[in-house]
């Protein structure tokens, strides 16, 4: 079994609140209204899953499938700078796809989670092969593949705030491997919501182990930050 390994938000306050960060092993959905943070803290995690073990890192890659045409390459340079990463490196270490409606998503995921098998068991990967629709089911059978492939998986979901403050789903921007299989897979749920300015609050709303608090936090420049 695979260590879980937490990834740091960029902010402490927040990173308190879910016990060190996002973890590896399981989904975690983001959910929020317009410019409450989702995309930033995607951005950032881009950078912080690269850092050492012992900076809060995974020492790994990130893959951003992006469903709204929002990825900025400039302000993962900002964030890296922040945490003295090279930004060339960093760029290095991120695959970037464009998914341009909900059939192109589901296949660059089957491709980002066969690469993965593919890494994971390259035996495994190429008796599998031999039939796709095994293949497939494979992959979604093992979708909680992010517990066997060691692989923080991060959904955003776009949702539309009430009146009252509380928010009403506007339709996934991301669907999970899978479509409906899948669609109820996330692990870990976050909601974000403005505050004042720059600050923004984010309140663990399911979660197998944590507690549902609140963390305030900004976002910078330098992407999420206290
Ligand atoms: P949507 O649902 O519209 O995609 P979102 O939740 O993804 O929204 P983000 O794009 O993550 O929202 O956050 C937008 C906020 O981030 C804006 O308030 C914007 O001012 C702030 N922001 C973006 N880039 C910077 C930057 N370089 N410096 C400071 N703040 C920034
Ligand atoms: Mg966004």
């Amino acid at each position: 079994r695979l260590e879980i390994i937490q990834i740091t938000s960029g902010a402490r306050e927040l990173d308190k609140i879910l016990e060190g960060g996002i973890e590896t092993g399981s989904i975690t959905e983001i959910y929020g209204e317009f410019r409450s943070g989702k995309t930033q803290l995607c951005h950032t995690l881009c950078v912080t899953c690269q850092l050492p073990l012992d900076q809060g890192g995974g020492e790994g890659k990130a893959l951003y499938i992006d469903a709204e045409g929002t990825f900025r390459p400039q302000r993962l340079l900002q964030i890296a700078e922040r945490f003295g990463l090279n930004g060339a490196d960093v760029l290095e270490n991120v695959a970037y796809a464009r998914a341009y409606n909900t059939d192109h998503q589901s296949r660059l995921l089957l491709e980002a989670a066969s690469m993965m098998v593919c890494s994971y068991d390259s035996r495994q990967c190429y008796s599998s092969l031999q039939n796709r629709f095994f293949w497939k089911r494979r992959i979604v059978s093992e979708a909680n593949a992010s517990g066997k492939f060691g692989v923080a998986v991060v959904i955003t979901n776009q949702v539309v705030a009430q009146v009252d403050g509380s928010a009403v789903f506007a339709g996934p921007q991301i669907k999970p491997i899978g479509g409906n299989i899948m669609a109820h897979a996330s692990t870990t749920r976050l909601a974000l919501r403005k505050g004042r300015g720059e600050e923004r609050i984010c309140k663990v709303i399911s979660s197998p182990c944590l507690a549902e608090a609140e963390a305030r936090f900004q976002i910078s420049s330098e992407g999420v930050t206290d």
